[in-house]
């Protein structure tokens, strides 16, 4: 599935528009998820610099060396391409794209490499710098409805790879990362090739929120973090299971519970209007009340889209609302250092009445052998 030209079209609008309200008159984009979201192509960043110039009216431009304009041969019809050679610098011609336009504000993305701008700021000193992150963050938070079906096919997939899994798969006695490969080869299996990430951390780091993968053979009574994503067609999918090699002892039932609670009472606080931190709190309410707060030390979760880490950021101080079409994870967790940790996470989606989950397998306690 390729994004439909009236949406990218829609898309470069919305950001005009945001341009024009912010007072920015030319917009660069280095090669990124932001270049991809706004031109359909995913361009990569190397020392020769391919860069989205758009302008807040009128039409983008795409900077691009010669060798590599046939790449982009398919924008063409979108965008103005500005070809440079190996002998011309490619951020004088930028440059030169600025005084044609009468831009005085340039905004740039974080991904735009610090020396291409630097080279830019010498080469045009009256123009002012800006910050051209927060546009593009504040249009993407919001998923149109082709990104929506993207993701959701990300999660399906996902899920559809879990409960193969776990179905099928036994983890006493091998390593981390030997369960690793396979939980990857499963993914793949379910179409999800490209893996974005795989933790598999089992007893004590399972209490190291971003353990990835070691050594470690997996023993009876170990909880085992499971946080893994793949990538489809640029979107990414994220899920945390915690299921226990064998049985469980107490402390993880009681500990599980509270977490999954949690977790839930997170998800029924979303809908429209709420602020990202009342989701937050909403978790840590229950973790706090059960006696866990210091244990959970990260915020409650993150947006999810052409990246697997945007806006919004549920956390506390963030007092933006949420608005239906945004994309983020729950994922609260509990970790207690030398001993063990759980975290449940789904990717979750606002409504417009409130909110619905893109994972759907189970978040009962399960348990391999
Ligand atoms: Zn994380
Ligand atoms: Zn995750
Ligand atoms: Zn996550």
């Amino acid at each position: 599935m390729t994004v439909a030209t009236d949406t990218l079209a829609h898309r470069v609008e919305r950001a005009q528009q945001l341009m024009e309200e912010e007072g920015i008159d030319l917009l660069m984009i280095g090669p990124s998820s932001d270049f991809r979201y706004l031109t359909g192509h995913a361009a990569h960043t190397s020392e020769r610099l391919t860069a989205l110039l758009l302008p807040w009216r009128g039409r983008g431009m795409i900077v691009v060396p010669r060798l590599e304009a046939p790449l982009i041969q398919d924008l063409a019809d979108r965008f103005e391409l500005v070809i440079w050679d190996e002998t011309d610098s490619p951020t004088a011609r930028v440059a030169e794209v600025a005084r044609d336009t009468h831009a005085e504000s340039v905004a740039v993305n974080d991904q735009l490499w610090s020396g291409f701008l630097l080279r830019l700021q010498k080469q045009l000193p009256t123009a002012s710098y800006e910050n051209g992150t927060d546009i593009l963050s504040r249009l993407r938070a919001i998923k149109d409805e082709t990104e929506l079906a993207l993701l959701r096919e990300a999660s399906r997939r996902t899920d559809e790879a879990w409960e193969d899994f776990c179905a099928h798969e036994t983890v006493i006695g091998k390593t981390e990362r030997q369960v690793g490969d396979r939980l990857k080869a499963v993914m793949a299996k379910h179409g999800m090739p490209e893996i974005a990430f795989c933790i598999v951390a089992s007893g004590p780091n399972s209490a190291s929120p971003h353990h990835y993968l070691s050594d470690r053979v997996i023993q009876a009574g170990d909880p085992i973090v499971f946080d893994f994503g793949g990538i489809h067609e640029g979107y990414f999918s994220d899920i945390t299971r915690t299921p226990i090699a064998g049985e469980p002892s107490d402390e993880i039932v009681k500990v599980y519970n509270i977490v999954r609670q949690a977790q839930q009472a997170a998800f029924e606080a979303i809908k429209p209007g709420v602020a990202c931190q009342e989701v937050d709190r909403a978790a840590r309410k229950v973790i706090t009340e059960a006696g866990y707060g210091e244990y959970f030390i990260h915020r409650l979760g993150h947006g999810i889209g052409l990246t697997g880490h945007e806006d919004p950021y549920l956390v506390e101080g963030n007092e933006t609302p949420m608005e239906a079409g945004m994309v983020f994870s729950d994922e609260p967790g509990i970790y207690m250092a030398g001993k063990f940790g759980i975290r449940i996470e789904d990717t979750v989606v606002v409504t417009p009445t409130g909110a619905e989950r893109y994972n759907h397998v189970t978040r009962d306690i399960v348990t391999l052998g």
